[in-house]
């Protein structure tokens, strides 16, 4: 359990207020010269050595990402992107903190802008943020007011202007290309890439896209150090992490711990356990819904960070974690998963445009008890199909809810859909199994 010292978010449950003097009294814009003074190239090594990895889904290494920016500043300027454009299902760990922690992005706008070299920051806002985004503009003014951002900023010589751009609710929008072309003012198509943002960005010009949980924890990991931050939580997984915990549980909510927590204690400690206790859980989708669902004997003993959950074919991704317990439909929810990315997918790809349709058409009739044999294979390799070729991550995110439904629930699918009874004659106890299954097995 992260020890409260060790908290980075001590306002997550707006116990003190978000107005900036609440905020400075909490510890931040605390010897901000003194961390300017130190450079950029030390900002980032620091970075790097917490091995703080991006917060929004990828686990990209955030000291790498920025090493990836020019070194000198050419003809081009360059800009600092915050994706603040949170849209995966199960996940609002950004919205805590734009609301009640807003001085800590910005003044880690700050740090990541001049180590990157870029004197604007644009903060690319979901459109339904309309709230957040009021509190983020009165916490941008509140900021350019005391003159610790604007020009000469903390009275350090840097300059540094920071803009909020709403988006229109598109959820491809939070992929970091289709974000740009979005703030571009075109439509929000995810690019391919290479060239990737660093190089050729915003406008054409170095562009580095942070998440705002990545970007809110630079300046305690400037003023604690990077030992600190990486002796929390696992080797390459280090630090703390914004959890949010939804679905049946008796408490939802969001909670700072450290990464490698199990999960089970997230979900017993944090979020008052399961609707109907332990025994009622049926399985967790751990990173938001484009992660592959877990059933409940890995939930048991898996622990939440990137590598473990790799381990287990899932992923960390937001650490949206979704508990469904066993008076749920689990057929029923993966369609409906089905169905969000369907509608959701840009169409720029064939096999995430048609695929994505085809995958929640085969599990609607699933769930309906109404699919024919063949497409429980079918299925699978329509997720193959996808996997891998497309244009953005967003085709696996479409892919692997189902993959992780075929992989712990097909006989429940099966069962379902009344496939082939056949009888166990070793224990006379008739079951329902897939035939080809069983040449499998005795292939
Ligand atoms: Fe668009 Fe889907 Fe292709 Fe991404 S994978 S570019 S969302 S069609």
């Amino acid at each position: 359990m992260l020890k409260d010292e060790d908290r980075i978010f001590k306002n997550l449950y707006s116990d003190t207020g978000a107005d900036i003097d609440s905020s400075i009294k909490n510890g931040d814009w605390q010897d901000v010269k003194g961390i300017f003074s130190k450079g950029r190239e030390w900002i980032i090594e620091e970075v790097k050595s917490s091995e703080l990895r991006g917060r929004g889904g990828a686990g990209f290494p955030t000291g790498l990402k920025w090493s990836f920016a020019p070194k000198e500043v050419g003809s081009r300027p360059h800009y600092l992107i915050i994706n603040a454009d949170e849209s995966e299902p199960g996940t609002c760990k950004d919205r805590d903190i734009l609301r009640f922690e807003p001085q800590k992005l910005i003044e880690g706008c700050f740090y990541a802008s001049y180590a990157v070299n870029a004197n604007k920051c644009y903060i690319y806002i979901r459109g339904e943020y309309v709230n957040e985004g009021k509190v983020l503009q009165k916490a941008i003014n509140e900021a350019y007011n005391k003159k610790l951002i604007g020009k000469n900023a903390s009275d350090t010589g840097w300059d540094l202007d920071i803009y909020i751009h709403y988006g229109a609710g598109a959820y491809i929008c939070g992929e970091e290309t289709a974000l740009l072309e979005s703030l571009e003012g075109n439509k929000g198509l995810p690019r391919l890439k290479p060239p990737f943002p660093a190089l050729v960005g915003l406008y054409g010009c170095p562009t580095i896209v942070n998440n705002v949980e990545t970007i809110a924890v630079i300046p305690t990991i400037l003023r604690k150090g990077a030992k600190w931050f990486s002796s929390i939580g696992k080797p390459k997984n280090t630090g703390t992490k914004i959890f949010c915990i939804s679905g049946n549980v008796n408490n939802p909510c969001n909670v700072e711990e450290e990464m490698g927590i199990p999960l089970k204690d997230l979900i017993e400690k944090h979020a008052g356990g399961v609707v109907g206790g332990w025994e009622n859980l049926k399985a967790v989708i751990p990173g938001g819904s484009s992660m592959p669902l877990l059933p409940k004997k890995i939930c048991e003993t898996i622990t939440m960070d990137f590598d473990s959950l790799i381990e287990n074919k899932s992923g960390l991704g937001t650490a949206g974690i979704v508990v469904i317990n066993k008076d749920q439909d689990i057929i029923k929810c993966m369609a409906r998963i089905a169905r969000f990315y369907k509608h959701e997918s840009c169409g720029q790809c064939t096999p995430c445009r048609e695929g994505s349709g085809w995958m929640w058409r085969m599990l609607e009739r699933m769930a309906k008890g109404e699919a024919s044999k063949d497409e429980v294979d079918m299925l699978l390799d329509v997720t193959k199909q996808i996997e891998g070729h497309t244009i953005c991550a967003f085709g696996e995110g479409s892919a692997w809810p189902v993959q992780g439904l075929l992989r712990h629930f097909k006989k429940e699918i099966e069962k379902r859909n009344n496939f082939s009874p056949v009888v166990d004659t070793n224990k006379n106890i008739p079951y329902l199994v897939d035939q080809h299954l069983l040449e499998k097995d005795n292939a």
